[in-house]
């Protein structure tokens, strides 16, 4: 929040408190206000049509108005817009508030352009099931991502009713912090509703997006923290004062507790989108070692002087998380050069070139190790 805010929200548009409205979308809207325009945020989008809850109610707005060439740039769930006053239905969206975060995925493998998923989430609650077997390595993928979006996330060992010993749990906490520096590591059990309060009291103010695979506990999360079936809340009529409105399906859903859920079909099976500052942020330890080695533009594999390599020796940096920032970092540079070919060609030909030196490296090394 900005010193330069006013104090709290005026009257009229306190109605939108619940789904996230604060002193700064105020003072961002102020200049729309002055024109008699109506503030909203979006909770649904289809094709070029969108549900805006305003403080009369949700309205269906036309996006034709603000739809640039830009993909990055639609409207999408999330979005704080300014709608006309009431009048017309469908009403214009006029114009998109400048977005705080943003989830962006690449879209199909031939086109490399960014589709919008969700705008202006806080909180990146990244679930994790006890269920099976840790894999650190997806655990710091979904991280890059959240980081990416600028959202804080939070991981979630959800089914943690499965793990009975206090001492084993406690281990598998801190495997999921050494892969997680900067974010909180909870254990909740969506069953017997133990870590949901202290779930509810980080993401209590402003918006969360649950991110995580198939079978994490996300659905069953979401239901939790809404306090009923989300498939059910999703469905509920919806009036806007004038009869007019019929079922939507929403994405976006206010928690009884504060705070607000966006929870996109599209969020959930999310990869990485040029995620290089939040591959960077996941493995911020492995960034800071770096630079200290003694070339600028070391690469961690032979070169001497390189603390990466004295961090593995000495045991305080594990090769399983090394190998992991590196497995992100070209997976990120492959994504980032599908938008130019001589690039690629270029990266292809360096990969073969480290990878081949590389592998030797560390065959060299475990060999010492043994
Ligand atoms: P999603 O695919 O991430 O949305 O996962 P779901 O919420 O559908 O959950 C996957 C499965 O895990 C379902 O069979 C749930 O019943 C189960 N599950 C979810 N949360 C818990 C929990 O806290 N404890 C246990 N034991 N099972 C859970
Ligand atoms: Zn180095």
């Amino acid at each position: 929040m900005s010193s330069s805010s006013p104090k709290s929200p005026s009257s009229s548009s306190r109605p939108l408190l619940p789904y996230g409205w604060d002193a700064d979308w105020e003072t961002a809207f102020a200049p729309y206000a002055a024109q008699g325009l109506v503030a909203g945020r979006v909770v649904r989008v289809d094709r070029g049509l969108c549900d805006v809850v305003t403080p009369g109610g949700t309205v269906r707005a036309d996006t034709e108005f603000v739809v640039p060439r830009d993909p990055m740039k639609v409207v999408c769930t999330g979005d704080w817009v300014a709608v006309d006053p009431e009048g017309g239905d469908p009403r214009f969206v006029r114009t998109l508030l400048p977005r705080r975060t943003a989830f962006v995925r690449s879209t199909s493998s031939k086109r490399s352009d960014g589709q919008i998923l969700a705008a202006n989430v806080d909180h990146a609650v990244v679930a994790v099931s006890l269920a099976v077997e840790l894999d650190l390595g997806r655990v710091e993928r979904f991280l890059a991502l959240a980081w990416e979006s600028g959202a804080q996330p939070v991981v979630v060992l959800s089914k943690a009713d499965l793990v009975p010993d206090p001492v084993t749990l406690a281990h598998l906490v801190q495997d999921v912090e050494t892969a997680a520096p900067g974010v909180p590591v909870l254990t909740v059990s969506a069953l017997h509703g133990d870590g949901l309060d202290v779930l509810r009291a980080l993401i209590g103010s402003g918006t969360a997006v649950l991110l995580g695979q198939s079978g994490a506990g996300k659905s069953t999360l979401a239901n939790a923290l809404v306090g009923a079936d989300v498939m059910d809340v999703r469905a509920a009529r919806d009036v806007d004062g004038k009869g007019r409105h019929t079922t939507t399906t929403r994405n976006l859903l206010p928690l009884p507790g504060g705070g607000v859920l966006i929870d996109t079909p599209g969020l959930r099976g999310v990869g990485l989108f040029d995620a290089e500052v939040g591959v960077g942020q996941v493995f911020s330890e492995i960034e800071e070692l770096a630079a200290r080695c003694r070339f600028h533009d070391c690469s961690h594999e032979s070169e001497p002087g390189c603390a990466v390599a004295a961090a593995v020796d000495s045991g305080e940096l594990s090769v399983r998380r090394l190998e992991s920032y590196r497995k992100l970092v070209r997976e990120n540079q492959w994504i980032v050069a599908k938008t130019d070919a001589r690039l690629r060609a270029e990266i292809r030909k360096d990969w073969k070139r480290k990878g081949a030196e590389g592998r030797a490296a560390m065959q060299a090394k475990r060999g010492h190790w043994s």
